[in-house]
């Protein structure tokens, strides 16, 4: 993946792992691999193990003050993200996946994807030392309120949130304007053949051909479906 010349004007995704074989996993997959086939979008990883320290290479170390687990080493990680940083133009933020961080939404999706790129560092252990989150200015990011074992899975769902929205990246760009998030409301109900299934019709209307009806009944379900699930969503939604 590092062997592949930069593009320019091209959006990147730089990642910052223990485990570069992670990449691009599902990203590979489907329109988000197509598009990365296609150049639409570029991803490198940089390889902590090759910051670590002698001939063991080792990144990390017991935490100070004492108690489980080992924490990444500040002097392996600093470097990394200098690595990473390096390739760094315009508008680019630097993110660490963690349960400490900020929870991810749509609207960060949409502000990395107008952005040049974006690089990630996946922290593994207990994480990283706190100097160097100080010391580069690092945005803390959670994928949500739970515990993974490293940030691999966290950076690969922000990078899909974030792809597809780039332009080229979904064959029907219309497609990102009407989903759950894009307005502040989740999506109505989808369905498609066949008509009758055990016994469940599709609702009339969707058939009816009557363009109107079938978009005020989306509004409504989109509506009544955001003011059961997410009363917050729902909330927020009518300030
Ligand atoms: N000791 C830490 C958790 C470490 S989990 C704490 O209690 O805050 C190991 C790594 O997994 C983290 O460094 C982070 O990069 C990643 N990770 C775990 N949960 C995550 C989440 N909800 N969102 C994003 N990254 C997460």
């Amino acid at each position: 993946m590092d062997e592949a010349p930069d593009l320019v004007g091209v959006w990147q995704a730089r990642i910052i792992t223990l485990f570069p074989d992670a990449f691009p996993g599902t990203l590979g997959l489907s329109l988000t691999g197509k598009a990365l086939h296609e150049g639409k979008w570029q991803l490198h990883t940089h390889d902590l193990r090759g910051f670590g320290i002698g001939k063991h290479r080792n990144v990390d170390d017991t935490p100070a003050g004492g108690g489980a687990g080992m924490v990444l080493r500040a002097d392996v990680v600093g470097p990394a993200i200098e690595d990473a940083m390096r390739a760094a133009r315009g508008r680019w933020p630097l993110v660490y996946l963690s349960p400490r961080g900020a929870p991810f939404t749509q609207a960060m999706a949409r502000d990395w994807a107008r952005s040049d790129g974006v690089t990630m560092l996946c922290g593994r252990f207990e994480g990283v030392d706190e100097r160097v989150l100080e010391h580069y200015g690092v945005q803390e990011v959670s994928l949500g309120d739970f515990v993974l074992t490293g940030g691999e899975i966290a950076a690969q769902a922000m990078i899909d949130a974030t792809v597809r929205l780039l332009p080229g990246v979904l064959g029907n760009a219309a497609s990102t304007e009407e989903e759950s998030h894009s307005a502040g409301l989740l999506e109505h109900p989808q369905y498609t053949r066949p008509a009758e299934w055990m016994g469940r019709a599709i609702p009339d209307v969707l058939t009816s051909g009557d363009h109107g009806k079938v978009d005020a009944w989306r509004r409504e379900m989109s509506e009544k479906l955001t003011q059961d699930r997410r009363p917050d969503l729902w909330d927020a939604y009518k300030k």
